[in-house]
């Protein structure tokens, strides 16, 4: 049994399981591009592009 990492359509977060640890939503991609990490999402100009608001890892691009 391999768990593999999935991006959730509704906020971007990747985790592992049943269901996003970030907002509880279900929905999910295992196809993305590329990943980033925000460890702090009001300084990260990255996280602000994405409008990411919350720390943890995230997909750039999921489909
Ligand atoms: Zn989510």
């Amino acid at each position: 049994m391999v768990s593999k990492d999935k991006a959730c359509l509704n906020c971007r977060s990747i985790y592992f399981g049943d269901k996003c640890l970030n907002c509880g939503e279900t929905p999910a991609s295992e196809t993305f591009k590329g990943r980033i990490h925000v460890f702090n999402s009001e300084k990260s100009e990255m996280a602000d592009n994405m409008g990411l608001r919350s720390e943890g890892e995230f997909a750039i691009k999921s489909k």
